[in-house]
């Protein structure tokens, strides 16, 4: 039985691109998908938020000089883009699937509508929310907390390209970089550890949302942590929670 029965997964746009580190590798794609069939069959509902940061990030535009509301406006498309592809690669292998999307664009994707996600995901649909907040200068990071706050999602899973959990440094670039297995969100913001930008941490500390950080370069991993078994590191209001 899984621990969890409503998630929502995030996947950072890097978490697409591979290892080419930008755009869309199909083989990373159709592994995503299979993971995600996997915890569906087994009856958990998943909502699934992804960035865009494979395609596009609206602060690094903005300082190039671009105006940052049309920057970000800019990477919440780069965003629908990568929904649209994960829909693809979950229709493909059966999974039915919905894209919602925070700006209109009803040609392609229905809006989001809060309760109608719900109801889709009652029915055993996987929901991608797509086009962030609808908001710029929030995150997709913000987008899952929002999301997950909304829907009544009893965890984030936060998956990563490559780093498989949150460290005290930057293991990609220290090697005594050191793991944590658990942490509070009063932790994350007093050491100031670069898990999600300050509102989403926020939010998810606000509403109680624990939140799974782990990396999905391991397979099996989205199963594992809707299983409870301990993968990457946990974050929570309280440790004790
Ligand atoms: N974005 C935004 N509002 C939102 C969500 C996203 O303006 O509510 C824009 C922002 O420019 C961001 C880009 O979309 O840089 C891509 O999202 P994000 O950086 O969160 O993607 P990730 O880092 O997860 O790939």
């Amino acid at each position: 039985m899984a621990k969890y029965k409503r998630v929502i997964l995030k996947l950072s746009g890097e978490a697409l691109a591979g290892e080419q580190g930008f755009g869309i590798d199909n083989g990373v794609l159709k592994s995503i998908a299979e993971q995600i069939k996997e915890v569906r069959d087994i009856g958990v509902e998943v909502a699934i938020v992804v960035g865009g940061g494979n395609i596009w990030r609206g602060a690094t535009a903005s300082h190039k000089g671009m105006e940052r509301a049309t920057a970000d406006y800019m990477g919440m498309l780069a965003t629908t883009i990568n929904s649209l592809a994960l829909q693809d690669a979950l229709e493909s292998i059966g999974v039915v699937t919905r894209v919602q999307t925070a700006i209109e664009m009803r040609q392609i994707a229905e809006p989001y509508i809060r309760r109608r996600a719900i109801n889709h995901l009652s029915k055993g649909r996987v929901v991608i929310f797509a086009a962030g907040t609808g908001n710029p200068y929030f995150s997709t990071d913000t987008t899952a907390a929002l999301r997950a706050a909304e829907i009544g999602a009893e965890t984030i899973l936060l998956a990563k390209g490559k780093v498989d959990g949150v460290y005290d440094s930057d293991p990609l670039t220290n090697p005594d970089a050191k793991k944590f297995d658990e942490l509070t969100y009063i932790e994350v913001l007093k050491r100031g550890l670069g898990v999600m930008d300050s509102t989403a941490t926020s939010l998810c500390m606000d509403n109680n949302i624990p939140l799974i950080v782990f990396a999905l370069s391991e397979k099996g991993n989205i199963k594992k942590a809707v299983m409870g078994e301990k993968i990457g590191t946990i974050i929570r209001g309280d440790k004790n929670d």
